[in-house]
């Protein structure tokens, strides 16, 4: 029988998010000719012993399927660097999968854990995947806001966020995109509520070797964590090579299980001489990630310098690199609106504060940029950015600290 509606042939589950708004800056940056503070990639290069790794291992042919859950040499020096780093144990023949980044060990883990209705709490303000990603799977996200002036979670309102429907918590730590790193008493919290609701820790330490300020505590290592923690981390933000698609899962055997099935279906496995590449890169150990952390500090003072001088009311991040502005004082009433302006007028393009709220209103007032940039890109944002006041008359003091 003939349809009398035409059909969108598009299932559901494609309804209920759009398009990255992160990338969609990205690309309206290009039209604009600006700089791009809004997507975090870096516009400096990856260190040489990487990248030599990286080319050796094609000239020597390892250019075909890796094993699904990733290549032996590389699972092993991520299971060498959970133990050094963090006293972890990590079996690489149980425990850890390599993934095509940090955006597919998120997926493929809630594919593998959660069941369509089960509840995931999202502390809010969150990084824009971990939206989609619950829609995809059909959870049922539960949000609770992080607390201005500090960007930190009311005990009682995460206490009561958690329910027998609680499948897992999402937590981000060096965190995208307010900067916060996690106390120990925070994590404690969250540790203790999955222990009593028998709920999952999804933890993305992307940033995990990008900080200021405090320690990197992987949630696996708090007592009873490590059997229901899933632990993503990867390649891209650490050796600056984001568009290498490495990243990694180390979970519990009985939770790995699902995961490596999902993530077989899915993408097979992650570039196989890239994997080579980032072993070789785990090789350089802590000097590498205080060198890392160094620049970073230099960078995040230099923007945040910027940002300050321009008007705008920044954030200071403890980690990760990002700066979360409040721009009230500017006028716009609308962050999207103010965004576009900036890098069509300004041509300095940052993220909406929007796309990191499941409701646009909450993130009106804030723009987000990033520093991971070099410092010469940042001078000029920082030239660019001056304008800003003069363009616009400022009001208010606006809202962060
Ligand atoms: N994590 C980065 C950000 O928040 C990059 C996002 C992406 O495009 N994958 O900007």
């Amino acid at each position: 029988m003939r349809r009398e509606v035409a059909r969108t042939h598009l299932a559901s589950r494609t309804v209920g998010f759009t398009e990255s708004v992160i990338r969609e800056m990205t690309r309206l940056n290009a039209v604009h000719g600006g700089i791009n503070l809004a997507q975090g990639f870096p516009n400096f290069a990856a260190p040489a012993e990487v990248k030599e790794a990286a080319k050796r291992a094609i000239d020597a042919d390892i250019n075909q399927y890796a094993i699904t859950w990733g290549s032996p040499s590389l699972r092993q020096a991520i299971s060498r660097t959970y133990r050094e780093l963090y006293g972890m144990d990590a079996d690489p023949e149980t425990m850890i999968t390599v993934t095509c980044g940090a955006t597919e060990a998120m997926i493929s883990t809630l594919l593998a854990i959660v069941d369509p209705g089960d509840e995931v709490i999202v502390l809010e303000p969150f990084y824009e995947n971990y939206g989609p990603d619950a829609a995809i799977c059909g959870a049922a996200p539960v949000y609770v806001p992080l607390r201005q002036p500090d960007n930190t979670f009311d005990p009682a309102e995460l206490r009561r966020a958690f329910s027998a429907r609680t499948k897992a918590i999402i937590l981000n730590t060096p965190n995208n995109p307010t900067g916060r790193v996690f106390t120990r008493s925070e994590l404690d919290l969250v540790a203790e509520l999955c222990r009593e609701f028998d709920a999952i820790a999804v933890t993305d330490e992307i940033y995990e070797h990008i900080r200021y300020e405090g320690e990197h505590i992987p949630i696996a290592t708090l007592p009873g964590m490590a059997e229901r923690t899933v632990t993503i981390s990867g390649a891209s933000k650490t050796f600056s090579v984001t568009g290498w698609r490495v990243g990694w899962i180390v979970a519990p055997p009985r939770l790995t299980g699902g995961i490596r099935k999902v993530h077989d279906f899915v993408t097979v496995g992650a570039p196989a001489p890239l994997q080579e590449a980032v072993a070789v890169g785990l090789g350089m150990g802590a000097p590498y990630y205080g060198k890392l952390g160094g620049e970073y500090r230099v960078r995040r003072d230099l923007l945040y310098g910027a940002l300050v001088e321009a008007g705008f009311s920044p954030r200071r991040p403890d980690g990760a690199y990002y700066i979360l502005c409040d721009i009230s004082r500017f006028g716009f009433g609308d962050d999207v609106a103010f965004a576009h302006w900036l890098v069509r007028e300004v041509g300095v393009a940052g993220v909406p504060g929007s796309s990191f709220y499941s409701r646009p209103e909450l993130g009106r007032d804030l723009i987000r940029f990033t520093f991971c940039k070099t410092e010469d890109l940042l001078r000029e944002a920082a030239d660019r950015l001056r304008r800003v006041a003069e363009l616009v008359p400022v009001s208010g003091t606006g809202r962060a600290s």
